[in-house]
Formats: C-alpha cells, structure tokens, sequence
C-alpha cells in the first residue's frame, strides 16, 4: 500500500477525462469567460490506462472517473474498458450530473464500470435550473433510472447546498432514501470558482449540522451508520425504516483531511495531491517520455510523498483551478 509522508494510506486515484462540461452549476463554472483544454492536451483512453496500470502496481485499489462532465467523452467506453483490464480487481466509479446516461449506462457495465454518484441539487425543476443552469430534471431522473436499470449500484446522489438557493430542499431530497436503495450525500459548498467575489459565496455556505437538524426536524431521527471506510469522508445516516441512507460531507466545517486516501489526476495530466491546493507533479511529462508503466509508478510513489497534510480553507487559502478542472 503507498503512503504518503504523513503516514496515510494513499490508494484512492480520482480521474478527471474532461475539463468541459454540457451544465455550468452556479458554484463550479461561471457563464462566460471560461478557458477549456485543447482536445489534443487530454489524455488519451491510452495513457489513462497506463496511469491506472502504474497505480495498480503501487497498491492502489480505488478509481473513479470525473470531470467537467466525463460522459462528454466520445472514447469513454474505451477508457473504462481500459482501465478495467489493467485492474480487474479495483472499485471503478464515475462521477456525472446524469444526462447522458440513458444512452450510456448498460454499455458502461458491459466495460466494467460499477457504479455511479450523480449529482442532483434539488427536485423542484425551477430551483434546478437556477442551481445547475442548464439542467433538466427529468433528463437527470431518466439517467437514474437508466444507471439503476443497468445495475450501476449502489447509487449516491450528490446534493451540494446553497443558502438560499436550495438548503430548504434538502428535507425533499433525504425522503427520496425511505424507499429507495440510494445514497443521498448533502455536500457543503466549497466557497470558491464561481465567478462571484469569494466573501459572497461565503456566506452561501450551509453547515451540515444546518442540514442535519432540517432534515430531523422534519422527517425524525437520524440514527447513525458506522462507517465501513475510514477514509470515507462522508457522516452517514439512516431515517427510520428508510432503505437508503443519508451522508454529509463537510470539507468547510468538519474537514476530513486526517484521514485522506486519495490524488487527483486531472485531464490533462497533473497528478493533484490535494483539492483545496495547488500542489501537483506532471506525470503527462513521463506518460510521454517513454519510461513505461515503471516510470509512471515511480513518479506516483515520489508525489504522493509531497502530499500536503491538510487544507487551509478556512484561511481563505484554496487551489487556484475551479472545480470542473480538479474533478471534485
Ligand atoms: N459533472 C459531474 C458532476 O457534477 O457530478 C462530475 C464533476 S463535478 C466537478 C463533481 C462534484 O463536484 C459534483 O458532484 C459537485 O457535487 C461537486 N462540486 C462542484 N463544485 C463544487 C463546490 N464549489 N463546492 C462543493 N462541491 C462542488
Ligand atoms: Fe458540470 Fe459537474 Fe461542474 Fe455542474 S458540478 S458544472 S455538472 S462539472
């Protein structure tokens, strides 16, 4: 198993495929004035493979695909059948707001895709398309359906909250769990890469012990979920007789940081050691150097050593890249 300087066990590889993205949710992409990578910048299906490889060799056991919006990708099938024949034994996830699913979800499993998270901000179809601009509920219901359907399981949808935007939904969102087998996750917005000042989007950050007390108020108790992974950052509970269950997530409030397992490689390459910082090696560089899978696996073991302890947030200090770039 790799460690990191810190002593932490670092076997968790989160793999954004593309910087682009079919929504612009309000907190992670402005209207106008964005830059996006140059197709022939990406890595190729190829050289994500090789990465994943490398990481397999180094004792990594988790992956999950990301983006900007990784169902964009024309060669996706390819990058997760890839990926699955270099790691047969590995967790692969995806990240995705759900669109493009319906059309995508069966072929994912045939190429060894296990599950999905989507991300669902609310269920009033007004509030959405203020929150996730450009989103429509029904198409993102559809792309649960299909993910269920083709056994893409156990769904975790994704809520990040919005004081005043849609905190008053969360109630909504957590009584989806009481018949269905899914996960809901309320995720604490991280006040940055919206576009507006960053004192404003401060103030629009919802504590989860806020969405927590909400949801009881309204629905009863939460009991909580022991936690299977140390390294989940997630505070899982479950409502009474409920099927599914209830998380939050609280990089502002409750950072889990201690406790991290993972790196970040963005789309064009950049091995990312922590979200909210800027520290990163280039591991595209010897991707193309032509060192093979055993450079690639010594670069992965030398970064991971240079993983910082934990993030400053609450100094105001955070990664300079927004986070259709990073992946989330
Ligand atoms: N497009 C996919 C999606 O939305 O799930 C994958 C990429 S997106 C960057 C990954 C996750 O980042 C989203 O599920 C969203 O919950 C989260 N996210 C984006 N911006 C955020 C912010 N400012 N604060 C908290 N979470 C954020
Ligand atoms: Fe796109 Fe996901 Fe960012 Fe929303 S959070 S704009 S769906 S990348």
């Amino acid at each position: 198993m790799p460690r990191d300087g810190h002593g932490r066990i670092i076997d968790y590889l989160r793999i954004s495929v593309m910087d682009r993205c079919n929504l612009r949710c309000s907190y992670c992409m402005p209207l106008e004035g964005l830059k996006f990578l140059p197709e022939d910048q990406l890595l190729t299906a190829a050289e994500i493979q090789m990465v994943v490889e490398a990481a397999v060799n180094c004792g990594f056991r988790k992956f999950r695909i990301t983006g900007g919006e990784p169902t964009l990708r024309k060669d996706l099938l390819q990058i997760i059948g890839g990926m699955r024949s270099v790691a047969p034994d590995a967790d692969i996830a995806m990240t995705s707001n759900g669109i493009l699913l319906p059309g995508l979800a069966a072929d994912l499993k045939k190429e060894g895709l296990d599950r999905v998270n989507i991300h669902l901000d609310t269920l009033d179809d007004q509030r959405l398309r203020q929150i996730m601009r450009l989103a429509d509920l029904d198409k993102i219901m559809a792309g649960i359906e299909a993910a269920s359907d083709a056994g893409l399981t156990p769904i975790k949808l994704n809520s990040v909250v919005v004081r005043g935007v849609n905190d008053m939904d969360v109630v909504e969102m957590a009584r989806l769990t009481i018949d269905r087998p899914i996960h809901v996750r309320f995720i604490e917005l991280m006040p940055f890469g919206s576009g507006e000042p960053e004192e404003i989007a401060q103030q629009k950050v919802v504590p989860s012990a806020d969405s927590h007390s909400s949801i009881e108020s309204a629905l009863g108790d939460l009991t909580p979920v022991p936690a299977k992974d140390p390294s989940d950052e997630s505070r899982n509970y479950q409502l009474k007789n409920a099927v599914g269950t209830i998380g939050f997530i609280s990089p502002v409030s409750d950072p889990f940081c201690a406790f991290c397992n993972r790196v970040r490689l963005s789309a064009e390459g950049k091995l990312l050691l922590c979200l909210l910082r800027d520290d990163e090696a280039d591991l595209r560089s010897v991707i193309r150097s032509g060192m093979g899978i055993a450079g690639i696996q010594s670069a992965l073991e030398a970064a991971i050593m240079k993983k910082p302890v934990g993030h400053a947030l609450d100094q105001g200090i955070h990664a300079s890249r927004r986070m259709h770039e990073i992946g989330g």
